[in-house]
């Protein structure tokens, strides 16, 4: 018989991979809260929740209750014209414990379309007022998704490079991170006219680009000077919901609150894939009339599907449980304490961190990018030493699922310290 690795290599393409080049893939057969479980007998600590989706483990056994119950029930049902009770209480449970101006919510299948959604809500939000505005206002190094409207936000890089000519124009102010505040809030007061239709961000801490962290005052303003000149403001969530930077949104840091919201990942607990779109009522609002042509067009074949809508609820049960919050309070007080023993590492830069998201620099005077030989180095280290971590170019970070335990996570802190030091010991070899 063929291994699984083989018989996966002759048929499946995997997403952000160089097919030619990339090892075999690692044949994964069971996971168990933060542990994953290899076909080898391997096992890996997954210090990432599987691309920040996980937040309560792995196979959870509450969640996977709901959904087989919910399987054995109603799989499946056209969403247009019909509803059901956990497409229904889904919404009903989530508008209350995000900002307040939030009214409906809009489902599709993931971060992405979450995404696409909310531009489309914005656009169309200023055709139906018969007011159409064309400018959009987005951060460099910015990620929303890897669907073309999402990608069209998105900072433009080696990434997006073959798509450019496809993509609608965008604004970019840089992010406004410390030092940087007056600069960015001097080049968004340049773009600030009556066609601005929405400024997009990912509140906070800029996942993708490289978990570049910001603070709420700075955002405030920003979102403060946008309206100015009446254009919408767009919080993408996807990955900081669902108590990421210690609170339950990182919206909930601000004084402003965003029109349109975009959830997914964390939302399901990473059990599937589902996405949300919030907007405020005046949104809405500006969608209803007796024509037609003010409809939203939008819609997936598995729109609000029940299983996903049932893993979220199941999901959210656990999220707002007193274990959960003293959980991601426990990890955001390790992480502390394990940021302030690498500060002064000599080839850490710039450690920061946001509620369960720890993130640092490595610093080797190499050229950093995506592509340089450094995140290659950490990836195989780590991976080979049990621990799951997917460095961005030189920004290394751990975001783990809530669930993880002091063990698993002082597992992690050691092999980063080891990778430190075979790093710094190298540094040494170039100098001399
Ligand atoms: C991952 C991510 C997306 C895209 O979500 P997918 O489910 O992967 O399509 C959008 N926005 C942010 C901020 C993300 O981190």
């Amino acid at each position: 018989m063929t291994s699984l690795p083989s018989r996966d290599k002759a048929v499946i393409w995997h997403p952000f991979t160089q097919m030619q080049t990339a090892p075999l893939p690692i044949p994964i057969v069971r996971g168990e809260g933060a542990m994953l479980y290899a076909e080898d007998g391997r096992t890996y600590i997954d210090a990432i929740s599987s691309w920040w989706v996980n937040l309560h483990g792995h196979a959870h056994p509450y969640i996977a209750e709901k959904v087989s119950e919910q399987l054995r029930t109603l799989e499946h049902v056209i969403f247009a014209d019909f509803t059901h009770r956990p497409a229904v209480e889904l919404a009903e449970r989530l508008l209350p414990i995000l900002p307040s101006n939030q009214a409906k919510v809009f489902y599709s299948d993931n971060g992405s379309t979450a995404v696409e959604v909310a531009l489309k809500m914005a656009f169309q939000y200023w055709h139906n007022t018969g007011q159409p505005r064309t400018k959009v206002i987005a951060l460099e190094d910015a990620y929303h998704g890897d669907t073309f409207g999402a990608m069209a936000v998105g900072g433009r890089n080696a990434f997006t490079a073959p798509f450019v000519p496809f993509l609608f124009d965008v604004e970019y102010i840089p992010a406004p991170v410390a030092g940087r505040e007056d600069e960015v809030l001097a080049k968004l007061d340049a773009l600030l006219d009556e066609n601005v239709a929405a400024l997009i961000v990912e509140p906070l801490v800029q996942g993708s680009g490289g978990m570049v962290m910001y603070e709420p005052a700075i955002l405030d303003e920003l979102f403060r000077r946008v309206r100015t000149v009446g254009a919408l403001v767009i919080a993408d969530e996807v990955m900081t919901g669902f108590g990421r930077t210690g609170r339950l949104f990182a919206s909930h840091y601000l004084t402003e609150k965003p029109d349109l919201m975009a959830l997914s990942k964390g939302l399901t607990g990473g059990t599937m894939a589902l996405g949300v779109t919030t907007c405020t009522g005046a949104i809405y609002e500006a969608f209803l009339s007796e024509s037609k042509f003010k409809t939203l067009f939008h819609g997936h074949s598995f729109t609000a599907n029940p299983l996903a809508c049932t893993a979220a609820l199941a999901s959210l049960d656990l999220t707002l449980s007193p274990e959960t919050a003293a959980s991601m309070e426990r990890i955001a007080a390790r992480h502390a304490a394990f940021a302030a023993q690498i500060a002064g590492n000599p080839v850490v830069r710039n450690v920061r961190q946001r509620g369960t998201i720890l993130a640092f620099d490595i610093h080797t005077g190499e050229q950093t990018s995506y592509f340089n030989s450094i995140r290659d180095t950490a990836y195989s280290f780590l991976r080979e030493r049990g621990v799951l971590m997917r460095p961005l170019g030189n920004v290394l970070y751990i975001l783990p699922p809530y669930c993880i335990t002091d063990e698993q996570l002082n597992e992690v802190y050691e092999r980063v310290i080891e990778l430190l030091e075979m790093l710094e010991k190298s540094l040494v070899v170039k100098n001399e």
